[in-house]
C-alpha cells in the first residue's frame, strides 16, 4: 500500500512538472508572436518630421504591419464596419500609421454610416494629395498621405457642412492618439477627487 501510494506520488509529481513547462512554452509562444507584431521597427515613423519619404516596396515591406501595408501600399480596403475608429469619439489627433503624418483632427470626425471611419475635413492643406482613381468601374478621388503617399482611401462630395466633403479613411491606416490638454485635465480632476 505504501509503495503504492509512494508511486502515486512519483507520478502526480511528473505530471505536474510536464503541465509547468508545457504553460511555460506556452507562454514563450505567445511572447514571441505578441513581440512581432507590436516591436516590427518603423525607423520613418515620426509626428514631427516632415520630410518626403521615398521608399521602395520592399523597405516598406519590411517596417510595416502585414494588414498596414496590404491597404497602405497595395491600396487595399478593409472590410466596412471593422475599424475600431469608426464609431470612436476620443478627441484627439489621427496620423497616418505608416509615417506618422498628422492627418485629422477629432472635431471634423462625423457618422457617416458608410462603414469606415469619416472626417470633413484634413489637418491642412499639405496633410494629403488627391488622385484620380478610375479603377473598378469607378471615378473616384483617391486621397494618399502628403508624407509618406501611402493609399489612404476615398474623398466624395456628400459629406456635411462646412465642406460638404466626406473623407473615407480606412481606419488600418490611422493611429489615434488623444489630445494631450485632454488627458491632463482629466488626470488633474482625478486627482481634485
Ligand atoms: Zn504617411
Amino acid at each position: 500500500m505504501k509503495k503504492y501510494l509512494q508511486y502515486t506520488a512519483i507520478c502526480l509529481l511528473a505530471c505536474l512538472l510536464q503541465q509547468c513547462s508545457y504553460s511555460q512554452n506556452n507562454k514563450d509562444a505567445e511572447n514571441t508572436a505578441t513581440k512581432s507584431n507590436t516591436t516590427k521597427k518603423n525607423p520613418v515613423y515620426s509626428t514631427t518630421d516632415t520630410a518626403q519619404l521615398k521608399l521602395t516596396d520592399a523597405e516598406w515591406k519590411k517596417i510595416l504591419p502585414a494588414r498596414v501595408y496590404e491597404i497602405a501600399r497595395l491600396k487595399g480596403t478593409e472590410r466596412p464596419f471593422s475599424s475600431i475608429y469608426e464609431n470612436f469619439k476620443e478627441k484627439g489627433t489621427y496620423y497616418c500609421a505608416v509615417c506618422g503624418n498628422p492627418l485629422f483632427q477629432s472635431d471634423t470626425k462625423f457618422e457617416s454610416n458608410c462603414g469606415w471611419p469619416s472626417f470633413f475635413e484634413p489637418i491642412s492643406k499639405g496633410s494629403i494629395i488627391y488622385q484620380q482613381d478610375n479603377s473598378h468601374g469607378m471615378s473616384r478621388t483617391e486621397v494618399i498621405c502628403g508624407r509618406c503617399h501611402s493609399h489612404l482611401g476615398h474623398v466624395f462630395h456628400d459629406g456635411p457642412p462646412p465642406t460638404g466633403l466626406r473623407y473615407c479613411i480606412n481606419g488600418v491606416v490611422l493611429n489615434f492618439s488623444k489630445a494631450q490638454k485632454a488627458a491632463d485635465n482629466y488626470k488633474n480632476k482625478k486627482k481634485a477627487d
